[in-house]
């Protein structure tokens, strides 16, 4: 269902409508440019030449284009990412834009503009170091997710909240292109043609596809906590002193350890990328992401959790422990899914020359495939770098 005023805007429209909303000083000099990389949004961004001040205004499309072709994607999702950037600000200010304005006719969020940081995949590729990120994104991660899980919230308050995050045009996007498409012969796959026996080995390889519908389901049925549901290193903007989370479009209530899972997984594939003596720091990341995790998690826990839980010894200890199962195999998913679905990450298609690049990417399959089915007895994050070193 399309609101009769939508339509997508100009840049000349992005103007307009920050001097209607009054966004900017009275007759500033606003120029403005559409920055977004994708296929599904527009990102607008708006700046008053005279000082400098700057603001985004990102919108929904209502269309997503995918292997060429168009399809309907709901413009809800621009109201689920304002409201995902609002209920995470609530926890974890210091670590989201703020949101200045929102329109759910008009499918858009008004919000920081956040130039002065770089996108961290960006500035992992470039080896720049981002000291903070895994304390940070550590945080992020257990105050979004305990504040929003059961554990944290009061039941009856947390079931109006998940009425408010239902997303399904997303979420089947995650369901097909991580958890179902590359692991069959399935046309939105996209991989190099010297792959072929090893993408050959996954889609023949009945106990790895098992185990990954096993992972599917708890991704469909567990709504344990708000999860971002997209947050891979290019949704993050970094420096040496900050970080933000941006775009939590598919935002929805699903598995904590779904969010974990791809910041393992992106840091992971960033890892492989690189020559081994220069690969510590990622792993040093993944590591501090989970104990920082557990430490803010179990502060959590001790001063909030609501009675039901926090009075059965034992209870957060196992909560942390499936939370970490899950998301290895999540993990384990993620990196097979970039590495041969539809959307891959420029970490691994940059890596030059193409023989290199090729033999990286038959790490990455097995890498995930072990992830997937071992994840079991991967307890420990240093885990990571022992199966990457056994695996390669
Ligand atoms: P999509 O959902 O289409 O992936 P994103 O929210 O990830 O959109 O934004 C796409 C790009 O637009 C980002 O990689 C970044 O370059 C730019 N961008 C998005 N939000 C901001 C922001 N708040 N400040 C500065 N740039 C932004
Ligand atoms: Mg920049
Ligand atoms: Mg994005
Ligand atoms: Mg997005």
């Amino acid at each position: 269902k399309q609101s009769s005023n939508y339509k997508p805007l100009t840049e000349s429209d992005a103007i307009t409508l920050a001097k209607r909303l009054n966004l900017f000083e009275n007759d500033s000099q606003l120029t403005c440019y559409e920055i977004g990389d994708g296929n599904l949004n527009l990102v607008f961004k708006v700046t008053n030449t005279e000082n400098g001040e700057s603001i985004i205004i990102k919108q929904a499309l209502p269309y997503a284009k995918v292997v060429g072709e168009s399809w309907p994607l709901t413009l809800d999702r621009s109201r689920i990412e304002t409201n995902a950037l609002i209920k995470q600000a609530e926890f974890v200010p210091q670590y989201v834009p703020k949101v200045y304005y929102s329109d759910e006719s008009l499918a858009i969020t008004i919000m920081e503009d956040l130039s002065h940081l770089q996108i961290a995949r960006a500035a992992l590729m470039n080896d720049e170091d981002l000291p903070l990120l895994s304390n940070h994104i550590g945080e992020f991660l257990a105050k979004t997710l305990f504040y929003t899980s059961d554990y944290g919230l009061n039941q009856h308050y947390k079931k109006e909240l998940v009425k408010q995050f239902i997303n399904p045009d997303l979420c089947k996007i995650t369901e097909d292109l991580v958890f179902t498409d590359p692991f069959f012969d399935h046309e939105t796959n996209d991989f190099e043609q010297e792959l072929q026996k090893d993408v050959e080995r996954i889609w023949n390889d009945q106990v790895l596809k098992l185990e990954v519908a096993k992972l599917k389901q708890i991704f469909l049925t567990k709504a344990e906590a708000l999860v971002h549901g997209d947050l891979h290193t290019g949704s993050i903007f970094a420096d040496e002193k900050e970080t933000k989370v941006i775009d939590p479009e598919f935002a929805y209530f699903g598995p904590i350890g779904f969010d974990v899972g791809q910041v393992f997984a992106n840091l992971l594939l960033n890892a492989i990328s690189r020559e081994p003596k220069k690969q510590n720091i990622l792993f040093t990341h993944i590591e501090t992401t989970w104990t920082v995790f557990v430490e803010e998690f179990t502060k959590a826990w001790k001063n909030d959790a609501i009675e039901v839980f926090s009075q059965v010894d034992g209870y957060l200890e196992y909560v942390l422990s499936e939370i970490f199962e899950e998301a290895v195999g999540f993990a384990g998913c993620e990196i097979i899914r970039r590495t041969i679905g539809l959307a891959h990450v420029a970490d691994l298609d940059k890596i030059e020359p193409a023989n290199k690049r090729i033999s990286i990417k038959q790490l990455a399959l097995k890498l995930g495939s072990e992830l997937v089915k071992n994840r079991k007895s991967v307890t420990n994050p240093k885990d990571f770098k022992e199966y990457t070193i056994q695996t390669a």
